[in-house]
C-alpha cells in the first residue's frame, strides 16, 4: 500500500513541506486511544505517541491528532514505534463542542471527504433531521451524499426521493436496502481509492449493516488468519479507518457515532429565532412557553402574532432534542466504556507484539 491508497494527494503533500525538511515523514492516524495512536505510514503501522516538545507547544485539545489526520512522525525502533511531531492542516473536521469552552472542542475525525447520511424509509423518516445532519456534514467541511436505506419498508421511494432532493438542493439522493441489495451499486461511485468517506444517521438506520457489508471481506480474510494462528490475537488490531476492499477508506470512530444522536440546539433556536426574541418578556427567566402562566410567546400565540402550529413544532423538536441528548450522554457513556475496552486491548496488544 502507498501513502496514496490512505488518501494522500498533492494537497496534503504541499501543507506537509513545512516537516519534510526535518526528517519527518508523513503517516495517517488510523486508530486513537486516550493519546495513543496507531499510524499508517503506508510501508507500516506504528504505535506512536505526540513528542514532549508537541504536547508542550499545544494549547487547545483540538490540536491533538485525531482518526483521519496526516501527521509527521518520526519512526523509533526499528519502525514499530514512532513519536509525532505535528498535525498537517486539516481538509475537514467534525468534533464535540464541550459547551461553552472553545479549548476543549474534541475532534472525533478528521479529513472526511464524503459523509453519508443515513436515513430510514421507515418511521424513522423525517425531512427536518435530514436539515440538521445536512448543517452537521457541511459545518465539518465535507460533501454530504444522502443515503435513504431501508428501500424495502417503503411503498413509494421515488416520492420520497423527489421530497428529500426538493429539501436539500445540489446533494445526491440515493435509495438502497443494505439488508436486501444484492449489489450496493448506488453507493459503490462513492467508494473511490483514496477517499475517505463516514457514515451519519440515528441509531437504527443500518449504518452497522453498510459497515459490514461494506468490510466484510476484510473482517473475513481477518478471521481466517485468526483461525490459522493458534495464538491468534494479533489480527484483532479495531481499526476506526479501515481501507474497504474496494480501495476507498471509512471513517468509524465512536466519536462519530456519538456525534450522529448529537443535534445541537443552536440549530433549533436559529430556526425559531421568532421565539427566541419573545422569550425575554416571559415573567420567568427559564420559563418553557409550555404550562408557565404570563407567558409572552403564548400571549402572541392568543394574540395572533404567532401561529399555534408554529409553537407547538418548537415544543415537539425541543422535546425531541432533551430526549436525544439523555439519550446520548447514557449511550455515549456506554459507547466509550465499550470502546475504551476494545481499542485498549487491540493497542496492548499491538504494543506487546512489537516490543520483541
Ligand atoms: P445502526 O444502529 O444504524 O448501526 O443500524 P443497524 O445496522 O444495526 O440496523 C438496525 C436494524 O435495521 C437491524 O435489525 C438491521 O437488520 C435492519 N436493517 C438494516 N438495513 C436494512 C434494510 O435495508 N432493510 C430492512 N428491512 N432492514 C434493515
Ligand atoms: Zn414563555
Amino acid at each position: 500500500m502507498d501513502l496514496h491508497a490512505l488518501g494522500w494527494d498533492d494537497g496534503f503533500a504541499a501543507l506537509f513541506r513545512e516537516f519534510a525538511s526535518t526528517g519527518y515523514v508523513p503517516g495517517r492516524v488510523t486508530l486513537e486511544h486516550q493519546h495513543i495512536y496507531t499510524v499508517h505510514t503506508g510501508h507500516a503501522d506504528l504505535l506512536a505517541t505526540v513528542t514532549g516538545g508537541f504536547r508542550h507547544r499545544v494549547v487547545a485539545r483540538r490540536e491533538y491528532p485525531a482518526v483521519g489526520d496526516w501527521v509527521a512522525l518520526r519512526a523509533l525502533e526499528a519502525g514499530r514505534r514512532g513519536v509525532i511531531q505535528g498535525v498537517v492542516p486539516r481538509r475537514s473536521k467534525f468534533s464535540r463542542k464541550v459547551a461553552g469552552d472553545e479549548t476543549d472542542e474534541q475532534i472525533v475525525a478528521a479529513n472526511i471527504d464524503t459523509v453519508f447520511l443515513m436515513m430510514g424509509l421507515d418511521r424513522d423518516f423525517s425531512l427536518r433531521r435530514i436539515e440538521r445532519y445536512l448543517s452537521t456534514a457541511w459545518e465539518g467541511g465535507a460533501a454530504p451524499v444522502i443515503v435513504l436505506n431501508k428501500a424495502d419498508l417503503c411503498d413509494d421511494v421515488p416520492g420520497r426521493v423527489s421530497e428529500v432532493e426538493s429539501a436539500a438542493p445540489g446533494v445526491p439522493v440515493l435509495a438502497v436496502s443494505t439488508k436486501r441489495d444484492e449489489q450496493l451499486a448506488a453507493i459503490e461511485p462513492y467508494l473511490v481509492p483514496g477517499r475517505t468517506i463516514a457514515l451519519l444517521g440515528s441509531s437504527g438506520v443500518g449504518k452497522s449493516t453498510l459497515v459490514n457489508r461494506l468490510v466484510g471481506h476484510n473482517l473475513q480474510r481477518t478471521r481466517a488468519v485468526r483461525e490459522s494462528d493458534h495464538k491468534g490475537r494479533h489480527t484483532t488490531t479495531h481499526r476506526q479507518l479501515i481501507v474497504l476492499p474496494g480501495g476507498g477508506l471509512l471513517i468509524d470512530t465512536p466519536g462519530m457515532r456519538e456525534l450522529q444522536l448529537w443535534d445541537g440546539s443552536d440549530g433549533i433556536e436559529a430556526a425559531f429565532d421568532d421565539i427566541e426574541a419573545l422569550a425575554p418578556g416571559c415573567r420567568f427567566r427559564d420559563c418553557r412557553h409550555d404550562l408557565e402562566p404570563e407567558c409572552a410567546v403564548k400571549a402572541a400565540v392568543a394574540e395572533g402574532r404567532l401561529e399555534e402550529r408554529r409553537l407547538a413544532s418548537y415544543l415537539e423538536l425541543r422535546g425531541e432534542q432533551k430526549a436525544l441528548a439523555a439519550r446520548q450522554d447514557e449511550r455515549g457513556i456506554l459507547e466509550r466504556k465499550r470502546q475504551g475496552k476494545i481499542v485498549g486491548k487491540a493497542l496492548k496488544e499491538f504494543y506487546e507484539r512489537n516490543k520483541k
